[in-house]
């Protein structure tokens, strides 16, 4: 019950563990990200050196446990890790946001000592995870997904393919639901802990996306692959329970990652009204612009407050699902930016 205290305080009030981080990263993606930003997005490649950065920050293992070479750090501190790197640069927002919310969490949770001991090592050091659901023919309605895995002794078989893998380009290891029983539906689900070099596994040719382009998006086919039944992440049949679990804390993620987003914009949006003279005087000085800049103000300050507030629920191991649907759902229409046009 890490931080059990501040959630009665204002929720824009932080820890010193919390602001520390904060600062580091701002520090970190101002200085070793920003300038890659235009040319990583243009060439949809992430540049190495921003990878070995944040695993050398310790943001790769933000909650991982010291003992395996984690950070050890709040749920609420990867929320803010998340949300400061967005205003740099969304896709290494993404790559840090699916390695601590999703992989890290889901070994943390459901790993026996052994894969902790093997995996969390790694992720925390130098590897990169990938969370691998979604099918072509199983995104929403994911519990579809059609990847099966064959038990043959102490191996399971497995069979399949999956698509728009975040990180995937790049990733190390990649935990892969597939089904173990599929005479019982969904319920044969199972996670598995798939290392990149696996015979039979293929990374396929990354997707030529319209945004977070520096985030590699793949296919990836599994023909055969042969995995060891202590390679089961958590309990045979429970990976859908697990999935929903990890997209749910994984939505606060995303909000982060639109706030984060949406106020970068802004960041860099004033300043240039300051500047910009149009009929001889600042067009920040127009009453009409001063309403659209105070409509995102308020979305952004409202935004922010529901992330935070479902974060900190989330932390404290109160119910937090409502409040995380409502961040995800608000946040993802922030970046719209409806009320400020300067473009046009
Ligand atoms: C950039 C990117 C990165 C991704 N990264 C990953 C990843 O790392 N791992 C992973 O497993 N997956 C990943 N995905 C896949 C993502 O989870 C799916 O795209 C998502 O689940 C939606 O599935 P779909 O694209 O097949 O859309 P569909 O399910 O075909 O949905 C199409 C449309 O129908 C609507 N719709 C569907 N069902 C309903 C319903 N019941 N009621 C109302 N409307 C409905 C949807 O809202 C949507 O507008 C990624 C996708 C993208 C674009």
């Amino acid at each position: 019950m890490a931080n059990a205290g501040v959630v009665n305080a204002p929720l824009q009030t932080f820890t010193e563990e919390e602001t520390m981080m904060k600062t580091m990263v701002k520090k970190f993606a101002q200085e070793r990200i920003a300038p890659l930003v235009a040319a990583m997005d243009e060439n949809s490649e992430m540049e190495k050196s921003v990878i070995q950065g944040l695993f050398e920050q310790g943001l790769m293992g933000i909650e991982i446990d010291p003992k395996y070479g984690g950070t050890g750090a709040s749920f609420f501190s990867s929320v803010l890790v998340i949300e400061e790197l967005a205003k740099v640069d969304a896709s290494v927002s993404v790559l840090c946001d699916i390695q601590n919310t999703l992989i890290n969490t889901l070994i943390r949770k459901c790993g026996t000592e052994e894969q902790k001991a093997t995996y969390l090592v790694k992720l925390a050091k130098d590897t990169v995870g990938s969370f691998c659901l979604s099918e072509s023919a199983a995104g929403s309605d994911a519990f579809a997904l059609k990847t099966r895995a064959e038990k043959k002794g102490d191996y399971y078989i497995i069979n399949g393919s999956k698509m728009w893998i975040s990180s995937a380009e790049y990733a190390g290891i990649f935990l892969v639901m597939a089904n173990a029983n599929p005479s019982i539906g969904y319920k044969g689900i199972t996670c598995f802990i798939v290392d990149r070099d696996t015979e039979g596994l293929q990374i396929g040719k990354k997707e030529n996306k319209m945004g977070i382009r520096a985030s590699s998006t793949c296919p990836l086919t599994f023909e055969n692959v042969k995995v060891p039944e202590a390679n089961i992440l958590g309990q045979v049949g429970q990976g859908y329970k697990y999935a929903i679990g990890m997209l749910n804390g994984g939505r606060i993620g995303i909000a982060a990652q639109m706030l984060g987003l949406a106020q970068g914009c802004f960041d860099q949006t004033i300043p240039y009204t300051k500047e910009r003279m149009q009929f001889g005087q600042r067009i920040f000085d127009f009453q009409g612009l001063q309403h659209q800049i105070a409509q995102v103000a308020t979305q952004l300050e409202a935004t922010r407050l529901l992330t935070y507030n479902a974060a900190r629920l989330a932390e404290v191991g109160r119910p937090f699902i409502k409040e995380a649907c409502m961040a995800k759902y608000y946040a993802a229409e922030a970046p719209s930016m409806k009320g400020l046009q300067i473009s046009s």
